[in-house]
């Protein structure tokens, strides 16, 4: 290959796969969290586990978003079956400064074995009984882990009064994380054909501590068992990663888009200070 080919195929490389970074020239950082693990379980269906399906759907998730998206850096809090604290993958999101943390989980309900649906939360207030459900439901994972009660300053995931701490939070990302959870929920109907039981927000505390845009996705009821079957079924994990991939793609552009932007503010404000 002469000189002049040589040139032209970086040039090429350049429009083919641009590198969109941050307006500090770094990648974009993607936290996929498969939710539970290990002994710890999750929820449980009549022919599988919730620490199964979750983790199946996001490691199809990374290889999706791998493939429509080389310039980005995934990071997956685990890839086994082993359990993991939630504090810890906060701060595994915290420690790669992650632009984005998608926690993925399957939901359960005890009464109401016909319910079934996706839902895309945020962290926030619960603002109904239904969502503080989920969200005890969802913490409750911490009584395995060991020295909860200090790690968690005596947190009791199943009573209602602790979850009053949390209206004294600071919740930053607010705006981002509602916009990408719209974009997964409307892609779980539109792609997955699931029930769309709307974007919620509630008090998870994997979601705490992390410091970036961030949202919990409850796939679908694992104690519906059409769901259930869907879920574990190949087709059905691969039809949910992918609606998540789109989604992924939808923020990714609108966020390349707003970078581009600030870069090119900065760039001007920086000229026109020079030109004072
Ligand atoms: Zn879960």
């Amino acid at each position: 290959m002469n000189r002049f080919c040589f040139i032209l195929f970086f040039i090429l490389l350049f429009f083919v796969f641009p590198l969109h970074a941050d307006t500090n020239g770094n990648p974009f950082v993607l936290v996929i969290d498969p939710g539970h693990g290990g002994k710890a379980t999750g929820a449980i269906g009549k022919r599988g586990k919730e620490k199964d399906i979750n983790l199946a759907v996001s490691k199809l998730v990374k290889q999706y978003i791998s493939e429509a998206h080389p310039d980005v850096k995934i990071v997956m809090t685990r890839t086994r079956d082993v359990a993991v604290d939630l504090d810890e993958r906060a701060d595994m999101a915290n420690k790669v400064n992650a632009n984005l943390f998608i926690s993925i989980h399957s939901n359960s309900i005890r009464k109401n074995h016909q319910l079934n649906g996706c839902e895309v939360y945020t962290f926030g207030l619960s603002r109904s009984e239904e969502n503080l459900e989920v969200a005890k439901r969802e913490n409750s994972v911490i009584l395995l882990e060991d020295n909860y009660k200090e790690k968690y300053e005596d947190f009791d995931p199943n009573s209602s009064e602790s979850y009053i701490i949390f209206e004294f939070m600071q919740n930053k990302f607010v705006e981002q994380s509602v916009d990408f959870a719209t974009m997964v929920q409307k892609q779980l109907v539109k792609t997955a054909h699931r029930e769309d039981l709307g974007v919620k927000q509630a008090e998870f505390l994997v979601l705490r501590k992390s410091t970036m845009p961030r949202i919990l996705i409850e796939l679908d009821f694992i104690s519906n068992p059409e769901a259930e079957q869907f879920m574990l079924s190949k087709e059905g994990q691969e039809t949910l990663a992918h609606s998540i991939c789109n989604a992924f793609t939808e923020y990714k552009k609108d966020f390349d888009r707003k970078t581009t932007a600030q870069t090119e503010s900065d760039t001007h404000q920086q000229r026109s200070k020079k030109d004072l």
